[in-house]
């Protein structure tokens, strides 16, 4: 499944917001490496489409999509060169699809920070240059590697090797591989097998006091201001804000919380919508009377690839695929109806699925 992990200094609130995120329970404590083993957590995605072929299909469960977080403790400075268990947790970093970055933007004297003061900005560059002397160990071994080889008059291997020194340049003043200009081609030919750190996507959490849920505070206006030139987003979101509403049970006394708080989402909910977004997700469905499903697929899939989500049989064996689109199918009411008014396609293997496509393949088993 799709994977996001929680990154940050210790203590700066991220087992907090896993806990809010996600049933597992993790120990929060005011002490650093409180969760040693990364924990991992799963998130449905709200999606209003399901209950409205819930609707009309009627089936016996409906299972929503998910997004898997992993909580990652332990990153420290010196992390690269085997700090606090480090290399184990930038292991655990490099299988995930995207990061959520969380900076301690909140002032209490009670919480020990393990640099002395609240300094989100400094956090930040710790973290990312942990990331980066790990990435740029990578690229080092690639390129000695191929200078090695030196295939001289491949065209495409001498760019890739210029491609990799160019990046070793850049990334050497301090800045993420995410920011470097290079085409989608390219970057999948040269630089997908490296499984950069600092080329994941990324989400700046500011982790802020109650008071500052709404305007921010001036922590979280300096990470902004460090991030703007970053292909990145950031959210201000209140992880004691978070467990509290995680403990409610209804529905109202949440939403009561929040109004109170000024809010109208909760910071979890915006942090779901922002990861899908982030990771570059759609979503497909099978509506069966069995079952109703979203399954979650990276944007750009083709129909072979989306059928494997479900089961890798289903990509080995494909053979088409029967396609109706999400809002056909809520106006003619059924399957049949759509396809006997012509909406439903049968499409084949280079079939681009979008999102909100029903689905439904034909396999050899
Ligand atoms: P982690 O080491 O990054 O996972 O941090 P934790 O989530 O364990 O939090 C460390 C300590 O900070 C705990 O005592 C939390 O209760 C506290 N904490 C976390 N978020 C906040 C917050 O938004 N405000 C305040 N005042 N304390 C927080």
């Amino acid at each position: 499944g799709l994977q996001a992990g929680i990154v940050g200094l210790p203590n700066v609130g991220k087992s907090t917001l896993f806990n809010a995120l996600s049933n597992a329970k993790a120990v929060a404590a005011n002490f650093p490496f409180c969760t040693i083993e990364p924990n991992i957590g799963v998130i449905t995605v709200p999606d209003e489409r399901l209950i409205a072929l819930e609707k009309i299909v009627n089936p016996q469960r409906v299972v929503p999509a998910t997004v898997e977080i992993v909580d990652i403790a332990g990153l420290v400075k010196g992390a690269s060169k085997g700090e606090g268990l480090g290399n184990q947790f930038l292991g655990n970093i490099r299988a995930t699809d995207a990061i959520i970055h969380v900076l301690r933007c909140f002032e209490d004297d009670n919480i020990i920070h393990v640099d002395g003061n609240v300094n989100p900005v400094r956090d930040k560059e710790i973290i990312d240059t942990e990331l980066q002397l790990k990435d740029l160990e990578g690229i080092d071994k690639k390129i000695s590697k191929n200078e090695k080889l030196s295939k001289t008059g491949d065209k495409e291997f001498l760019h890739g090797l210029d491609l990799l020194k160019q990046l070793k340049a850049f990334m050497e003043q301090g800045k993420n591989a995410r920011g470097f200009e290079v085409s989608p081609e390219d970057k999948e030919k040269h630089f997908a097998d490296l499984f950069l750190l600092t080329m994941k996507p990324v989400i700046y959490v500011c982790n802020v006091d109650e008071k500052s849920v709404v305007g921010g505070n001036n922590h979280s206006e300096a990470v902004k201001e460090a991030v703007k030139n970053e292909k990145a987003e950031t959210l201000l979101i209140s992880a004691s804000i978070e467990s509290e509403i995680a403990v409610m049970e209804s529905f109202e006394d949440r939403q009561l919380f929040l109004e109170d708080m000024g809010l109208h989402e909760s910071g979890v909910a915006r942090l779901i919508t922002s990861t899908y977004r982030l990771l570059n997700l759609a979503t497909y469905f099978t509506a069966g009377v069995q079952e109703v499903r979203a399954w979650t697929i990276t944007k750009g899939m083709l129909a072979p690839q989306a059928a494997g989500v479900i089961h890798t049989d289903f990509e080995k064996g494909f053979i088409r695929a029967e396609v109706i689109k999400y809002t056909d199918f809520i106006k003619y009411g059924s399957e049949a109806a759509c396809r006997d008014n012509g909406k439903l396609a049968v499409q084949g293997k280079d079939y681009l699925v979008e999102d909100g496509d029903i689905m439904h393949f034909r396999f050899n088993v």
